[in-house]
């Protein structure tokens, strides 16, 4: 593969406004680094209220004309859009690494999952079809459509730029729905970039709008009276404050939340692929995924074994620039977050979980005041401890040792959150019960990051998902969509003289 071309535009980045770029009027911007050399490389705009409001009025203004397009026209803008989605794949995930710091791997990882949502979406026109029953009377038949819900909003995390985005614009446009992106402000361009390709793949002005901003956009979108539903991605506090505040004001709303994804390993696992899942699963994207692993569940004498091998691994992680092709770990999205994430690992140590590998203060050589942190391994974590129970959201994995299957399935389901889980076994009973039993929304059986197709929809349990409705997949659909049920039968079966009793089958 040839080297990639690094992202370096020094451009302030704008809203997405009725079609085009438009420059802030707020006077208010916000740096976004370069995580790898720790330097300013742009700004980005904060939306006031009143630029909010202009997208949301351009995006009114255009729901009445999408909504009545025919879904097989809806989708044929979606699939212009996934071809130049898939000549612009490198640009895109080049852009990804220069805001975010995951290896440029990783980041064309994020936009294929991010393509495949949109190839999902084209087939909308299966999608809508509604039910219809014949003769539910004599006379009378009943079907049922879904129809848009109007003007809908995105609000989404730093850590996935162009694939939780993708988890919701392409089902709520090609649905009829006109859409309100709030990006990430910390790496706000690939938003602005899809933007520009939807409008090239003929989306019309106005159905996709992107804000640039912080809490003042984000509470315009949840009071304004038009948004009719919002779909949000991020960590818990601000999900559960979205979730309220969204039905608060009358709307819709999916909020998906922060998480603390334990990974069983089972005494007749094969220990290799354990260590070869967990190096990938928690310090792949520098442990930066809602879906990362960031607890090992040892059961029985395997322990110590695990321990030292994946030990003797996160010490030689390579943790580099990642547009460098065998990069296995980048830098940190900001300094506060590296520091955040170092300042827990003093945590663990204070509460007397063994420090395995310590990652604090890792250096890169040429990258000095890039935000990098190695890789850090805890022995002997328990329950009580802050490291357990919170979410660090980087390279950290804790290791807890438990006796028996049954204890780890209660370990797991007393936790506040139910994002992702992992089993390692080889034993069909023990993958089946652990299925079963598990209080966790997405579950890997000797899959690490059980991430759901397109097809089958992403959402987790307890404190991990605000809502009813997981994203994308049949439950986007249903999301972005309200049923309308119509029964019908014409002058000929109707039968003369008003009824005042409950109708019934005839
Ligand atoms: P975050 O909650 O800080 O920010 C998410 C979005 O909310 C951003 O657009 C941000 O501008 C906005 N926001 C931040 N503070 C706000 C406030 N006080 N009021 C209103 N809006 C506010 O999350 P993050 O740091 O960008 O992303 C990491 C978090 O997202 C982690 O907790 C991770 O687990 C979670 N996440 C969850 C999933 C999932 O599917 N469950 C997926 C990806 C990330």
């Amino acid at each position: 593969m040839s080297a990639p071309r690094h992202y370096t535009s020094t451009t302030d980045v704008a809203h997405y406004i009725h079609g085009e770029v438009v420059a802030g009027r707020s006077g208010r911007s916000q740096a976004v680094y370069n995580p790898t050399t720790g330097a300013v490389a742009r700004q980005v705009v904060l939306a006031e209220v009143d630029e909010v409001n202009a997208a949301v009025a351009s995006a009114q203004a255009a729901f009445p004309a999408w909504s009545a397009v025919p879904p097989i026209r809806r989708a044929r803008v979606l699939n212009n859009f996934l071809a130049l989605l898939n000549q612009h794949r490198d640009t895109l995930a080049a852009m990804i690494t220069a805001e975010h710091g995951k290896v440029f791997t990783d980041a064309q990882g994020e936009v294929s999952r991010g393509i495949d949502i949109v190839e999902f979406a084209c087939g909308i026109p299966q999608l809508l079809k509604g039910d219809y029953t014949e003769q539910v009377s004599t006379g009378i038949d009943n079907w049922t459509m879904r129809q848009a819900l109007g003007v809908v909003a995105g609000i989404t995390p730093f850590n996935f730029p162009v694939m939780v985005p993708c988890w919701m614009f392409p089902v709520a446009i090609a649905c009829g729905n006109t859409f309100v992106l709030k990006p990430s402000e910390r790496d706000p361009s690939a938003s602005l970039f899809m933007a520009d390709l939807l409008t090239q793949a003929g989306l019309p002005k106005g159905v996709f709008n992107v804000v640039q901003g912080d809490k003042l956009a984000v509470d315009a979108l949840l009071t304004h009276p038009d948004v009719k539903a919002l779909s949000f991605v991020g960590s818990t506090p601000i999900a559960q404050y979205i979730y309220e505040t969204g039905a608060h004001h009358g709307k819709r709303v999916q909020a998906l939340g922060g998480a603390k994804n334990h990974m069983v390993v089972m005494p007749d696992a094969d220990i290799d692929q354990v260590v070869d899942a967990l190096i990938g699963a928690a310090y792949g994207s520098a442990g930066e995924r809602c879906m990362a692993i960031s607890v090992a569940v040892l059961v029985g004498d395997i322990a110590d074994q695990v321990v030292a091998k994946v030990a003797e691994r996160a010490r030689t992680l390579k943790i580099k620039d990642g547009m460098e092709l065998d990069a296995e770990m980048g830098p940190i999205v900001t300094g506060v977050a590296r520091d955040r994430i170092e300042n827990y690992i003093g945590i663990g140590v204070e509460e007397g979980a063994t420090l395995v590998v310590d990652g604090r203060g890792h250096k890169v050589p040429g990258f000095e005041n890039g935000f990098f942190t190695g890789g850090t391994l805890f022995d002997h974590v328990t329950p009580e401890m802050r490291i357990y129970k919170e979410e660090i959201f980087g390279p950290v994995l804790g290791c807890v040792r438990v006796k028996s299957f049954a204890e780890a399935v209660s370990l797991i389901n007393a936790h506040e959150y139910g994002n992702g889980v992992a089993c390692y076994t080889r034993d069909g009973n023990t993958a089946r019960e652990f299925s079963r039993q598990i209080q966790v929304g997405m579950v890997g059986i000797n899959v690490p990051i059980p991430v759901p197709m397109a097809w089958h929809g992403f959402g987790g349990w307890k404190k991990s998902l605000f809502g009813d409705m997981h994203a994308y997949g049949e439950e986007g659909v249903r999301f972005y969509t309200r049923q309308k049920s119509i029964m019908q039968r014409w002058p000929e079966s109707t039968a003369k003289g008003a009824e005042f009793v409950m109708p019934t089958a005839k």
